[in-house]
């Protein structure tokens, strides 16, 4: 639960929400504090500084004059002698006696200009705000003036300000929780789902994600299922690819194993037969051995494995030193083999013993697939992309295999292919190579008129250092 990131974000939130939150709330109350207070210190300031300066005038000051100023203000303001005897009648709402204590004049018999406070009837509940000034004969000490100044309904608007503004902020952090707890909810959920997905799928169970938001969410959704679906594949292949392997590695071991029985046990009648078994071991053998190269050249190249050697190659001198390596063997089936390599090529940044196995394995598989007539070579610049292309006038592939003709084993005719010594992964090869080499590799073929492998690779140019 705590170590749930929807959890984690939850908490994150709300502790920002508080921390934004509380000191927003005592803020708006010591502002509402201050300024009335402030506002209400002012006022009663005031008006007892002008009572004071009033009262001083008079030459006796009587209940009458008190009374006369008292109507103009809503503030009681309480006059006592410098004995301490109370002379306005206001004075009773605080005080039952003639006399005021001692507590209220004593600062003002010590000199003190002026003093404030607050003070609550304990009675009523009521609360005042009070300042108290000194009257002065000649200087002299000779009474006070006391202005007290009701705030009670005040501190009530107070109180009721704070009270709303604590429910406000209570819903708010009730609100921000709901929210919060609501959003990682849906934040974590489909994290939780995902992470059991992803269990799935490591122990290789189809599982999907259901993605319900186009968000990072989705998308993330989206990529586990895109994972899903690429390493069920890779499974797939994988098993195929053993089966496959295994299927084609016991047609040549039992042939070695079977011949060389015979051999062994003296089954053949004439040294004819002997050396006719002797060649079928041999190139049974031929075919194991590059049948292992080929399975690991290609699983060298799909794990991305396999290190290229990229240097300025000679196309043309590449081209022809491939068609040579080709050229008995279609001499022997009389066939013509054509190379037209237009004049002059740009080298190609490439891997040039890589480059020559793509194009030998394309020539030997038109030589092999083609009984009469030619094989071309042609090799030209368009813009800026070396093409390539190798066609024969041979059996040509049926159409229904053309798209299959670049997966790993996929022979056209099982039975003849045998006979040429093919593995069905050349041209799985070939194609990987290319797409190594960052070039591309298309085909087009007619049944019975010939197959034409068109290859185009980038040219880029390449720094050269003249010297
Ligand atoms: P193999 O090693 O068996 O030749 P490849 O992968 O090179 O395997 O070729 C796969 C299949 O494609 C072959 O079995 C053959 O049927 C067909 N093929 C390849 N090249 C040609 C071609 N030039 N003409 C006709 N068929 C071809």
């Amino acid at each position: 639960m705590f170590n749930r990131v929807g959890f984690k974000w939850g908490a994150l939130i709300m502790a920002l929400f508080l921390i934004i939150l509380v000191p927003l709330a005592v803020l708006i109350d010591r502002i509402f504090a201050n300024i009335y207070s402030d506002y209400v210190d002012a006022s009663v300031e005031k008006l007892a500084t002008r009572a004071v300066m009033q009262l001083e005038q008079e030459p006796v000051i009587t209940s009458d004059r008190i009374d006369l100023m008292l109507s103009l203000s809503d503030d009681a303001i309480i006059v006592f002698d410098k004995n301490g005897k109370i002379l306005s009648r206001s004075a009773y709402e605080f005080f039952e006696q003639d006399t005021i204590d001692a507590q209220w004049r004593e600062p003002l018999e010590n000199g003190e200009k002026s003093y404030t406070g607050s003070r609550t009837e304990n009675a009523t509940g009521a609360r005042y705000h009070y300042v108290a000034k000194p009257l002065l004969k000649a200087g002299k000490y000779n009474g006070g003036v006391l202005v007290m100044s009701n705030v009670t309904s005040w501190y009530d608007t107070m109180n009721q300000v704070r009270y709303w503004t604590l429910r406000s902020i209570l819903m708010a952090i009730l609100l921000a929780f709901v929210y919060t707890m609501l959003v990682s909810w849906k934040l974590s959920r489909p994290l939780v789902n995902m992470t059991a997905a992803t269990r799935k799928i490591a122990k290789g169970q189809d599982t999907k994600v259901v993605v319900a938001s186009k968000d990072e969410l989705g998308v993330l959704g989206e990529s586990i299922n895109d994972l899903s679906v690429e390493l069920n594949n890779y499974r797939k292949n994988r098993s195929e690819l053993l089966a496959n392997i295994s299927h084609e590695l016991r047609t040549p071991v039992s042939y070695l194993q079977g011949y060389a029985q015979l051999i062994e046990n003296g089954q053949y009648h004439s040294d004819e037969e002997l050396k006719k078994y002797a060649h079928i071991i041999d190139t049974e053998s031929v075919r194991l051995s590059k049948l292992i190269q080929d399975v690991f050249d290609l699983s060298k190249m799909e794990e991305g494995m396999m290190t290229f050697y990229k240097q300025a190659v000679d196309i043309e001198e590449l081209l022809e030193g491939a068609a040579d390596k080709v050229q008995l063997k279609a001499q022997q089936k009389n066939l013509a083999l054509d190379v037209a390599i237009q004049q002059p090529l740009q080298d190609l940044e490439t891997d040039g013993m890589r480059f020559e196995q793509i194009i030998i394995n394309l020539l030997q598989n038109a030589v092999n697939y083609t009984q009469q007539g030619t094989i071309t070579l042609r090799a030209f610049e368009k813009k800026a992309t070396l093409m390539i292309e190798i066609s024969d006038t041979g059996t040509g592939i049926p159409a229904e295999d053309v798209p299959f003709i670049f997966d790993r084993f996929h022979r056209v005719e099982k039975s003849r292919v045998r006979d040429k010594g093919g593995t069905g992964l050349g041209l799985a090869i070939v194609k990987a190579l290319t797409e190594a080499l960052d070039g591309e590799i298309a085909v087009e073929s007619v049944e019975n008129q010939g197959t034409t492998f068109r290859l185009s690779f980038p040219i880029h140019t390449f720094s050269t250092t003249n010297d």
